[in-house]
């Protein structure tokens, strides 16, 4: 038992130091800033724009939502925007942004609580055949493999936001409906509906909502030929059912720029749309983009 004592002392003595800094913030913070949010209730599912007034010369701004950091943009006098999405799940009550900001060695950070509201969303009771329900272990691991590819996408650090004011809607004749349904198929309860539909004919064109670069571009056993853009700043936006998609992944699009056309690939009964975005990790009702007041 003797070279135990010695050995053991070895290894809490390096460790005190470490353990001592352990209770302290990385930086403390040296002071505050004003922010300003488009809500401070926001529902579930609902976006928030927010605008930051770092101190003058501060750079590395950034919102921290749900252990997601999310780089700032800079328009004009120091104001610095950003968007983030309340998830259509995430739990009524409070809930923490935290801003941050870097001058020098000089470290400012706001806490933001906000209070999150129950959204209402319809209950959608449906019946479908079996076969349109079940699905075999392939089809299951394949329906697996894609959740977690896209999931990566959108994991991805963000880059700065490239998306700017106003945002254009995807089609023409933009009439939104069944976001956030609760489906209940055959009785049984289904993962919401994480986007709008938008029943138009097929080849309608379908256009970037803003400037971005392409994500992912592919077949999807749900999703059927689907576009998803990356906008920078954690914001994505997703087209599914396309009759063809136009781009391929890597590409830069310009807002407006068209990127596949309306069809019924995939999981569809019908042409339609399925739109959807994630902003900050959030699933939000992506009809409300058009809705924000633009500063
Ligand atoms: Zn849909």
């Amino acid at each position: 038992m003797r070279p135990a004592i010695p050995f053991l002392l070895f290894l809490l003595i390096p460790s005190l130091p470490a353990l001592g800094s352990e209770g302290l913030p990385a930086a403390a913070a040296d002071g505050t800033f004003p922010v300003r949010l488009s809500t401070w209730q926001p529902a579930q599912g609902e976006p928030l724009l927010v605008e930051a007034i770092p101190p003058p010369r501060a750079d590395n701004v950034v919102m921290i939502w749900k252990g997601r950091e999310i780089p700032m943009r800079e328009e004009g006098r120091g104001k610095f925007l950003g968007l983030i999405g309340v998830d259509l799940q995430e739990p009524p009550g409070d809930a923490l942004l935290t801003f941050r900001a870097v001058r020098g060695g000089e470290m400012f950070r706001v806490d933001a609580q906000i209070a999150v509201r129950e959204g209402t969303f319809p209950v959608q009771e449906l019946t479908l055949p079996k076969a349109m329900t079940q699905f075999d272990g392939e089809t299951l691991k394949r329906i697996n493999r894609e959740a977690r590819r896209l999931e990566e996408r959108f994991s991805r650090v963000p880059s700065p936001p490239a998306w700017r004011f106003p945002f254009l809607p995807p089609v023409a004749e933009f009439r939104p409906k069944g976001f956030g349904s609760r489906r209940i198929i055959n009785g049984e309860p289904r993962s919401p509906h994480a986007g709008v539909d938008v029943d138009l004919p097929a080849g309608t064109p379908v256009v970037a909502i803003a400037d971005g670069t392409v994500a992912f571009a592919g077949e999807q056993f749900f999703g059927g030929n689907s576009v998803v853009l990356d906008h920078g700043g954690g914001l994505f936006s997703i087209y599914y059912h396309l009759q063809h998609g136009d781009v391929s992944e890597g590409q830069k699009v310009a807002r407006g720029e068209r990127i596949g056309a309306v069809g019924s690939s995939g999981r569809a009964t019908g042409p339609h749309l399925h739109f959807g975005v994630r902003a900050a990790g959030g699933r939000i009702d992506p009809s409300l983009l058009f809705t924000l007041p633009s500063r």
